[in-house]
């Protein structure tokens, strides 16, 4: 292909790869449009590798086939093997590794264009002033990202502990480091003339920067770091971002830009969701075995059980059933039985709603998505502020594995620490059957008050168990 075409068709390629990276997006915020969104931001990621090598022109391809392929097979068997319930962490592992690129990129860039050449002069002749100040931040995002990132997978993967890691002076100690990192960058992108200098100065730069991310994400807790992650990830689009503009490419500056806004929204609907400021979250200390420790001494007195028997029973005479999913659903993998419970009770009549709470399981969408693999009809999913003023007028609630998304504590006791968290208000219906293996907390580790409620009755066990007793014992009615 000779230039001019090439001049021609490559921002051509690009304008289309943003579009559908944009159209994807939009298709990935309903659940039924989801699966289609992300087949689409497939594609248009092909045709941003495709017109990046295009704009390369003539390349060495062994390295890049090379490239390709192993990540491929890497990324198809991590796919195919990872759990559900597993997914927070494998999202904290790919952001790290976002991070880590465009640090590398950026490096690169500096390298190649620096010091190869062994050229005189800072990194801001050479590069350009612009070129210079996005490579400082690429670096500077990209690792902390890498780092924090590292950081929030050991946590949530359980081989660093999900205590928060609270040491004196850490917001001093930070605000130093930070100021550690632009320094170093300022000197590196506009002072440091001798190569040697600036390799020394950005080494320098990168080495505290992996020390600030771990720093950063220590001191939050286990129960705050899917939402830690949510931040990563927008750190990690900025990164991207940044590493556009060292490099030229118009397609990274926007799709980096994307994920960095994304990531943002997100993190602020979870923070809404579990009512935590942001602020509080990066501040740190909330969550992890503490507070587990500290809802688990408080007793139950007045606790009603039922069995599966019993249960049916009550389900066969419903008219309305709503199921409340939760994460011990995902860890019972018991979606399947509970969308042959469904279809049960809607042959016998029954009009059945699924209440979905925006943090119910261990990320957003995580029951939306474990529903879906079941073929649970979309229609049947309801939102929880659309769900709320229903709960009236509900015969029975099936509360599968959820506990913190259903407990009222969350609006009468005021020093809870979920305290103002909107709930599912199941306590509302007229029975309520709460499915779950013992008393045992929640992820935020305090007491449920709607265990003790008078139409509330437990129904001990593994979900995926009760349920298919359920089932049995209604086919016998
Ligand atoms: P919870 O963590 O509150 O409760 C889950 C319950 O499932 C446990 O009490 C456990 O009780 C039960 N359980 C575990 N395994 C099984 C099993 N095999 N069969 C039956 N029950 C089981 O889950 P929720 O979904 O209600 O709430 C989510 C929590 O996670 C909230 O605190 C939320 O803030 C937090 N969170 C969610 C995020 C998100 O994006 N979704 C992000 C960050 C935090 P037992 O051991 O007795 O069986």
């Amino acid at each position: 292909m000779n230039d001019t075409l090439r001049g021609v068709v490559v921002p051509l390629v690009y304008l289309l790869s943003a579009a559908l990276f944009i159209f994807g997006l939009k298709r990935m915020s309903r659940v039924r449009t989801a699966r289609s969104g992300n087949a689409v931001a497939s594609l248009a990621m092909l045709l941003a590798v495709v017109g990046t090598l295009v704009e390369l022109g003539h390349i060495d391809y062994r390295w890049i086939l090379a490239g390709l392929a192993v990540g491929s097979a890497i990324g198809a068997v991590v796919a195919a093997r990872v759990p559900m319930t597993s997914m927070p962490e494998l999202v904290a592992l790919l952001n790290g590794f976002g991070g880590a690129a465009s640090t590398l990129v950026a490096l690169s860039v500096y390298w190649v264009d620096v010091v190869e050449p062994g050229r005189v002069g800072t990194a801001a002749s050479v590069m350009g002033g612009a070129g210079a100040a996005t490579a400082v931040l690429s670096v500077l995002i990209g690792t902390v990202t890498f780092s924090g990132s590292l950081v929030a997978f050991g946590k949530l993967k359980g081989t660093l502990s999900g205590n928060p890691v609270l040491l004196p002076g850490r917001h001093v100690l930070n605000v130093l480091l930070l100021l550690g990192t632009l320094g170093a960058g300022t000197w590196f992108g506009f002072y440091a003339a001798e190569p040697s200098t600036g390799v020394a100065l950005v080494l320098a730069m990168t080495g505290v920067a992996l020390v600030l991310g771990v720093l950063l994400v220590l001191p939050i807790g286990g129960a705050d770091m899917p939402v830690v992650v949510s931040l990563l990830n927008s750190y990690s689009g900025v990164a991207a971002s940044a590493t556009g503009f060292v490099i030229g490419n118009n397609l990274l500056i926007i799709s980096g830009a994307m994920v960095g806004a994304a990531g943002l929204i997100l993190t602020r609907i979870m923070c809404v969701a579990m009512n935590r400021s942001l602020v509080s979250v990066v501040m740190g200390g909330f969550g992890g075995e503490e507070a587990a420790a500290a809802g688990g001494k408080e007793e139950y007195t007045n606790v009603r059980s039922a069995g599966a028997e019993e249960a049916a029973m009550v389900l066969e005479a419903a008219s309305s059933v709503v199921v409340v999913p939760g994460y011990g659903l995902a860890v019972a993998q018991a979606q399947h039985a509970v969308r042959e419970l469904a279809d049960l009770l809607q042959k016998r009549g029954a009009r059945i709603s699924y209440a979905i709470h925006p943090v119910a399981g261990r990320m957003p969408g995580h029951m939306n998505v474990l529903l879906a693999e079941a073929d649970v009809p979309y229609e049947q999913l309801v939102e929880m502020e659309q769900i709320n003023p229903e709960f009236h007028n509900t015969d029975v609630v099936l509360v599968l594995g959820a506990n913190d998304v259903v407990n009222p504590a969350a609006e009468t006791k005021t020093d809870s620490p979920i305290y103002g968290m909107p709930i599912l208000e199941v306590h509302h219906a007229k029975t309520v059957f709460v499915v779950k293996r013992s008393l045992g907390s929640g992820y935020a580790g305090v007491k449920n008050e709607l265990f003790e409620y008078p139409n509330t009755m437990m129904i001990f066990g593994d979900a995926k168990k009760v349920l298919q007793d359920l089932v049995s014992e209604l086919k016998h009615l």
